[in-house]
C-alpha cells in the first residue's frame, strides 16, 4: 500500500509499505476512503517534535476490509469513522467519557498513521463507529472532520460549558476553533465571539455561528472581550491554538467562575500559578475523547444538521501529500483533505 512517511522535518514522501495485517483478535483492517492533514502534523513537519521516518496521520474514514475473531460491533463492508485515539470503550475511564485516556489508549498518529491506503485499527469495537449505510460522497468530508477537528472542537465547547444563555469566546481560527464555533452554536450558545484576523476564516466563523469577531490579541484581545461582556469576561472560552499568548489570552478572557476548554496542543506554555489562582475559573482540556461524541456527531452529519466538511479548503490526492503539508505550513490552506 501507499503511505505518507515523514523522513525528517520538512521531508514528506509517499512510499510503498507492507499492507497491515490482523495481529490481535480485536483488530480491524480498513481501506481508507479519505484522510487529511492536521495542524498537529505540522509539529514534526516543522521540527518541533522529532521525526525519523515517522508514519503520519490520525484522521480517517473508510470501509472495513477484515476483522479479527472477537470484533462484534463492526463488520466487513461497513463504512466507519474512528477517533484519533484507540480506545476499548469499556474500561472505567472510557465509561466516564474520557476515551482518549483509556487504559488501552494508543495514538493513531504515532504507531499506525492513517495518511495511507489501509490501516490496522486495534480495539475496533471500541474505536470505530459505523455509519447507518454507505454515505453519499458529499458527506465524506464531514464524516472525516468528525474523526478529529469536529470531535475536538465539540469537546472544547462542552468542556467550556457552552450552552443556552452563554457567551462563548473562541481563541484560534484554525479548523478546531471553527468547529468549536459550530459546536457552541449547536449547543445553543447565545453569543459566540471568534478571535481571528484572517478574512476568509472570519467568514467561515460567521457561517458556523460566530456573532462577533475580535481581531485584537493578547492583553488587547482580553480587554476587547471584557468590553463586549460588560467587563465580566466570557462564560465559556475555548483555547484552540496552544501558544503562550493564546493560552493566557484565553485565561484572561474567562470570567470568574467561568469555564475554559483547552484543546490546542501546547509545548512550551507556562501558566503562572498565581494568575491561574486569581482567575478563579474551571479548566478542562487535553486530547479530546472524540469517541464519546462520535455517534451523536455522525447522526447530525447524516441528517444534514451540520456541515463541518466546509472546513477543508484544499483537496489533493494522497500522492501529493507533500504539497498539502506545504500549503498548511504556509497557511495557504486551513485544512487539507487527501483522497485515495
Ligand atoms: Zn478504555
Amino acid at each position: 500500500m501507499r503511505q505518507v512517511v515523514l523522513h525528517t522535518a520538512g521531508d514528506v514522501r509517499v512510499e510503498d509499505r507492507p499492507d497491515p495485517k490482523i495481529i490481535d483478535p480485536t483488530d480491524a483492517i480498513i481501506r481508507l476512503t479519505a484522510t487529511c492533514i492536521c495542524g498537529s502534523d505540522l509539529w514534526p513537519y516543522r521540527g518541533i517534535e522529532p521525526a525519523d521516518h515517522q508514519v503520519m496521520g490520525h484522521e480517517y474514514v473508510g470501509i472495513v476490509e477484515e476483522i479479527g475473531d472477537q470484533v462484534k460491533n463492526v463488520k466487513v463492508g461497513d463504512f466507519v469513522v474512528g477517533s484519533f485515539v484507540i480506545s476499548d470503550n469499556t474500561c472505567e475511564i472510557c465509561q466516564a467519557g474520557f476515551q482518549s485516556k483509556c487504559v488501552h489508549a494508543e495514538f493513531v498518529a504515532q504507531t499506525i498513521g492513517t495518511q495511507s491506503e489501509k490501516a490496522r485499527i486495534p480495539h475496533a469495537d471500541g474505536t470505530l463507529v459505523a455509519t447507518p449505510g454507505q454515505p453519499d460522497p458529499e458527506l465524506v468530508p464531514s464524516l472525516l472532520a468528525a474523526s478529529d477537528v469536529l470531535g475536538t472542537g465539540w469537546y472544547a465547547a462542552v468542556a467550556a460549558e457552552a450552552g443556552p444563555g452563554k457567551t462563548v469566546a473562541v481563541v484560534g481560527d484554525g479548523a478546531v476553533g471553527l468547529m468549536a464555533i459550530l459546536a457552541a452554536k449547536q449547543l445553543g450558545a447565545e453569543r459566540i465571539i471568534a478571535m481571528s484576523r484572517h478574512p476568509q476564516r472570519q467568514e467561515l466563523a460567521r457561517f458556523y455561528g460566530a456573532t462577533d469577531i475580535v481581531e485584537e490579541r493578547g492583553d488587547e484581545g482580553v480587554a476587547r472581550i471584557k468590553e463586549l461582556t460588560g467587563g465580566l469576561g466570557a462564560h465559556s472560552v475555548v483555547e484552540a491554538v496552544g501558544t503562550q499568548e493564546s493560552f493566557m489570552q484565553a485565561v484572561g478572557a474567562t470570567r470568574g467562575g467561568g469555564h475554559l476548554g483547552y484543546v490546542g496542543v501546547n509545548y512550551d506554555v507556562t501558566i503562572p500559578g498565581i494568575e491561574l489562582f486569581f482567575a478563579g475559573i474551571h479548566t478542562l482540556g487535553g486530547p479530546a475523547p472524540v469517541r464519546r461524541f462520535l455517534p451523536d456527531l455522525i447522526r447530525r452529519i447524516w441528517d444534514r444538521e451540520i456541515d463541518p466538511g466546509k472546513v477543508f479548503d484544499l483537496t489533493l490526492p494522497l500522492e501529493q501529500a507533500a504539497e498539502g503539508y506545504k500549503a498548511m505550513d504556509e497557511r495557504r490552506a486551513t485544512k487539507v483533505l487527501l483522497t485515495l
